[in-house]
């Protein structure tokens, strides 16, 4: 790495970055050229033509920055503005998956029946054929602007993309407080990734998307006047009825629709509720089940629905209101504790920038990610030395997904994530230490791992999928004695331990009830 990827002394620049942002003072520059990709230089960009946005990872209308990457397009004279939402292409998808997606599309349906710009959504392709439906559409248009992320398949198909239009191709990273791209490395650590974070953190916040949303910032009246936009038929019927929809659509439908509403104003609602009742109690709650001590926005930001920079910001207007003050002398502002700000703002602000921050990292720098190969090589020559030690207990693929298993607390967790598409953050690691335990070796535990996560979990296939799942088979952790059989030196954890340190007795109750206790 080079030494300039950390900057030095960064506190009082923190505190100036603070203050700036909490002043009002957001968005309204240009997107910062190390946001900005240019995947294809195209031929030439005719005034007056078009410019399409394919919104397919950062599915909101505010705080992105390629939403402000379209204006600037429309403001150096491209006259139609055209918005694309599709189903996801790159990642599991499932009933739940594909209606939660909807939710949000519906939305904007709404807004943009009023709006001087046209917005489509895509609902009934799926896959591959969205592959195509998107190259044949860079066809038609002059620039063509797409979200960048560094999730593999989705890298594969940007990167292939010029071979099919003239246009002009860039990418924009809306994902994260640091532009994931200025990270020239692979972090093997989260103290590491966290020295980074901290040291970009105020030049970020410098620089935010803008808050207001693409209608309120929309200048002329005119709409579009392509023919080819006009005749582009809506998928109204089906969006206005996800429920309905996904069961055409040919996609796995063993995990249905849950219950948890998908959009952004879904995500903002759960974050305002989060904000007001729980953050406050967030170090002392967050691991245990009974608690609701936790925010549940993993979904929202897997699908764009609500930018972590909003929420930085919300954040630390929370701080302030809790009488933390960015015009504190720097002296007082330790940066080992973010700042002096409150702990459950600091610990929060940790899960959201570092940690989520470090998938990002993870899936740019290791293509192999969800590989046993790419794990740390302390972690591979244990387990592999290990792999063929007895399991005392072992089940199949069916009796897991299921929740067939002798141990309550984990057939409870596993329960959660099928029926409600959701995982309480410590059973999530309770819960993949177990696979490992009653599978025949960690390559099979790891792709057992990957598929239930990612087919029920509303925020599967997400970069921290990987990052969850390949901790648990050591990534980011350290060794641990004493050296133990399946496991090794990798950190093992027990449902025993477990029960005596949380509270999840209303846990167990909701979703392993018919289940008498035995051992576990
Ligand atoms: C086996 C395993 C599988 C996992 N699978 C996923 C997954 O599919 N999708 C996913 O987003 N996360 C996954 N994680 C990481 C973590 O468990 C979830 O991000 C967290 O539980 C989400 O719940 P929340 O939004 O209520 O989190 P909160 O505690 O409220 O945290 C707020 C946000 O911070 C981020 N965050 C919190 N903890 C972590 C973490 N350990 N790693 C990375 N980011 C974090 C998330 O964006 C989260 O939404 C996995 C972890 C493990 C051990």
């Amino acid at each position: 790495m080079a030494k300039s990827e950390f900057i030095s002394p960064f506190r009082p620049y923190f505190l100036e970055a603070a203050s700036y942002v909490l002043s009002g003072k957001i968005g309204g520059g240009k997107v910062p050229q190390e946001r900005i990709r240019v995947i294809s230089q195209g031929e030439s960009v005719n005034p007056g033509g078009s410019v399409l946005y394919w919104m397919h990872m950062n599915r909101r209308w505010s705080w992105n920055f390629a939403i402000d990457r379209l204006l600037e397009w429309r403001a150096q004279g491209l006259q139609n503005v055209i918005v694309l939402e599709t189903l996801p292409f790159h990642q599991v998808l499932t009933d739940r998956h594909a209606a939660f997606v909807m939710q949000g599309m519906q939305e904007f349906e709404g807004l943009a029946e009023c709006g001087p710009f046209i917005y489509r959504a895509q609902s009934r392709k799926c896959g591959q054929v969205i592959v195509k439906y998107v190259q044949d559409l860079a066809k038609t248009v002059d620039v063509l602007i797409v979200d960048d992320h560094p999730d593999r398949d989705y890298r594969h198909f940007l990167d292939d993309l010029p071979n099919h239009t003239s246009a002009r191709i860039e990418a924009i990273d809306s994902c994260g407080l640091i532009p994931f791209r200025s990270a020239s490395r692979f972090f093997p650590t989260a103290r590491g990734f966290r020295r980074l974070v901290r040291s970009h953190l105020a030049e970020s916040l410098f620089a935010l998307p803008d808050p207001r949303s693409l209608i309120e910032r929309f200048d002329s009246p005119q709409r579009p006047n392509k023919p080819l936009w006009i005749g582009w038929l809506k998928d109204h019927e089906a969006i206005m009825a996800p429920q309905q929809a996904v069961r055409e659509l040919p996609i796995d439908h063993s995990a249905a629709v849950v219950s948890t509403p998908g959009g952004p104003s879904a995500a903002r609602k759960r974050w305002r509720e989060f904000r007001e009742t729980s953050l406050e109690h967030y170090p002392e709650r967050r691991n245990h089940p009974d608690e609701n001590g936790v925010s549940g926005m993993a979904p929202y930001l897997h699908f764009g629905f609500i930018s972590p920079y909003e929420m930085v910001v919300d954040l630390l207007k929370r701080a302030v209101e809790m009488r933390w003050s960015c015009e504190q002398s720097p002296e007082d502002a330790r940066p080992e504790i973010w700042w002096n700000l409150p702990p459950c703002v600091a610990e929060f602000l940790d899960q959201l920038v570092v940690w989520r921050e470090l998938g990002l990292n993870l899936c740019l720098h290791c293509d192999n990610y969800d590989h046993f190969e790419s794990l740390p090589e302390w972690a591979r020559r244990t387990l592999a030395k290990h792999a063929f030690d007895p399991r005392p207990v072992t089940y199949t693929l069916e009796q897991l997904e299921f929740a067939q298993t002798h141990d309550r607390v984990w057939n409870a967790a596993q329960n959660e994530l099928r029926e409600e598409g959701r995982l309480h953050n410590y059973l999530r690691m309770l819960w993949g230490k177990k696979i490992v335990e009653w599978t025949r070796d960690p390559q099979t535990a790891l792709e057992w791992m990957i598929f239930l996560n990612n087919k029920y979990g509303l925020d599967g296939s997400d970069p921290n999928s990987y990052t969850g799942i390949t901790w648990i088979l050591g990534r980011y952790d350290r060794a641990w004695g004493p050296e133990r059989p399946i496991f090794g030196l990798v950190r093992y954890m027990s449902t025993d331990n477990a029960r005596r340190k949380l509270r999840l007795k209303k846990y167990l109750e909701r979703y392993a009830p018919e289940i008498k206790e035995s051992q576990s």
